[in-house]
């Protein structure tokens, strides 16, 4: 029997993820799941522009880079109303695709649901290439929301 305890719904902050953020909170009242919200700092914003081997970027930058996913991850339930949902949130650092799946695996979600596309804005592919590495490695079953598709 399918049962969905809890639902993780990744988010870039982009309008994609939003829609995918409501099906989601939607989705988790219907089945009493909880909702969690992860953000994932791309570790891309801690290598030098043209290094070679990414350069460790100093402790203090990776808690700033922590703060400001938190900061966002709050901005945005509370500009979606989802205090009522209680939302459980998850900032991480690291390459986004795989943070995703990890984070899946480690919270024991039941169900990823991901906007198709997201900041990068190329709407011609089926796929953003995070969506497409979720789709592909996560442990669970994956939603994908596309625009306009709710
Ligand atoms: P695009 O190339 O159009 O930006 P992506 O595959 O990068 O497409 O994004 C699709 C979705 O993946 C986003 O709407 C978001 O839900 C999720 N995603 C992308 N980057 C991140 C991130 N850094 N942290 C959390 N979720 C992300």
């Amino acid at each position: 029997m399918v049962s969905i305890r809890r639902i993780l719904v990744p988010t870039d902050f982009s309008d994609c993820a939003a829609l995918a953020v409501r099906y989601a909170a939607e989705l988790a009242d219907k089945f009493g799941a909880e909702l969690v919200l992860l953000h994932v700092a791309p570790d891309s914003v801690l290598a030098l522009p043209d290094a070679v081997m990414p350069t460790p970027a100093p402790m203090a930058d990776l808690d700033a880079l922590t703060e400001a996913g938190r900061t966002g991850l709050a901005h945005l339930i509370s500009a979606l109303k989802l205090e009522a949902h209680k939302p459980r949130t998850e900032v991480r650092l690291g390459s986004p695709g795989q943070e995703i799946v990890a984070a899946a695996r480690d919270l024991r979600a039941d169900l990823v649901c991901i906007a198709t596309h997201g900041r990068g804005g190329l709407a011609r592919v089926l796929l953003g290439s995070v969506a497409e590495e979720v789709v592909r490695h996560a442990p669970c079953p994956v939603l994908t929301v596309r625009p306009g598709a709710c």
